[in-house]
């Protein structure tokens, strides 16, 4: 069963490839390190035994994309590949639509000239925005997108469906993420985040290794159990499962929907402050922290439903706030 994985180099399309492989797919990987480093696949290697081919194109290309579907026959496909900063999609939105549209386009055209279907999409729960209710499940109704990123996350949910519905043998998955962090047990992979870190576990991890001078909790006035933003971290390891699931379910045929969607989160919420005391009990590191004003742009309060991927699809994450703040601690310490 070969799997075609785009952005197999970055930090969830990483992990998902150790566990595809461990649980007996075969993996080809399309990265062309736009945010992400070759020697992931030493990594990957490292844990598996398994050196994994990669295409280093840019899938916005339509030709040597569609050389790739040519090359290879897939049995399906995991599409993680995409610009990913909430802040620079506003700074730079054209190339957010237009790579991340042009490359779902494109894998979707290549999956279905070659007869292939089992597509995974990689979303967010940004596409629901600032939610009506609390935790969101799938069926709670998506807002107005509050980034071009979200936006782009909501066209490729909803170019997806119209495709679907047109032609119903290509068969597909939608997964949401909510807060993925976290590294790899095994402190091989992890989180190489952009330069500066934007978010929270990165930051707290430089912090504590005096890469930088200090952090701040972004607002402390927030309608919350101490004031500070909630949100839902998710193991990056449980993540990277509920990928494997998902083929395995789309393989099964059995979805009672087309595309299927899932919720992906640990389904419990945890103020920033709370993330923060955690870490520090697990490394015995003090953290150098200040409370300052609110971030522009993030919501109070966001966090995932989760029992539809685990009555669906079987998942149950295992790992929680502790395992994150540890394998991501355990992680910084390995980067220079
Ligand atoms: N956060 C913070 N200080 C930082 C980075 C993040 O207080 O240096 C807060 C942020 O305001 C949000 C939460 O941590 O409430 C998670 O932010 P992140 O950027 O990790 O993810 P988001 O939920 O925005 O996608």
């Amino acid at each position: 069963m070969k799997i075609l994985v785009t952005g197999g180099a970055g930090y969830i399309g990483s992990h998902t490839i150790v566990d595809l492989l461990q649980n007996g797919f075969e993996v080809v990987s399309a990265d062309n390190f736009y945010n992400a480093h070759p020697a992931v696949f030493d990594g990957i290697e490292a844990i598996t035994g398994v050196r994994v081919k990669n295409y280093d194109i840019n899938l916005a290309d339509r030709e040597p994309t569609l050389a790739m579907f040519a090359a290879e026959k897939f049995a399906g496909a995991i599409h993680f590949a995409a610009l990913k900063l909430v802040g620079e999609s506003v700074e730079r939105p054209l190339d957010y639509y237009r790579n991340n549209t042009n490359s779902l386009l494109n894998v979707m055209e290549g999956l279905q000239r070659q007869g292939s279907s089992n597509l995974v999409f990689s979303s967010s729960c940004s596409v629901y925005g600032n939610a009506d209710e609390l935790p969101v499940t799938e069926g709670t109704p998506r807002k107005e997108a509050e980034s071009p990123y979200a936006l782009t996350k909501q066209v490729g949910e909803d170019i997806i469906t119209d495709f679907c519905k047109a032609v119903p043998a290509f068969q597909a998955v939608v997964l949401r993420y909510f807060n993925p962090a976290g590294a790899h047990a095994s402190g091989k992979i992890g989180e190489d985040p952009s330069n500066p870190a934007t978010s929270l576990v990165p930051v707290i991890t430089q912090t504590a290794a005096g890469k930088r001078e200090k952090m701040t909790v972004f607002g402390t006035d927030y309608n919350t159990r101490d004031g500070s933003c909630v949100r839902d971290y998710i193991h990056v390891e449980d993540l990277a499962h509920a990928h494997t699931l998902a083929l395995q379910y789309l393989m099964a045929g059995k979805a009672p929907e087309n595309p299927a969607l899932f919720n992906l989160g640990i389904g419990e919420g945890l103020t920033v402050l709370e993330a923060i005391h955690a870490f520090e009990k697990v490394s015995g590191v003090s953290l150098n922290y200040a409370l300052g004003p609110r971030r522009p742009g993030d919501v109070v309060a966001v966090y995932a439903d989760r029992s539809k991927a685990t009555r669906e699809l079987g998942w149950k994450p295992e790992r929680g706030v502790e395992e994150i703040m540890d394998s991501a601690w355990k992680w910084q310490q390995t980067l220079e």
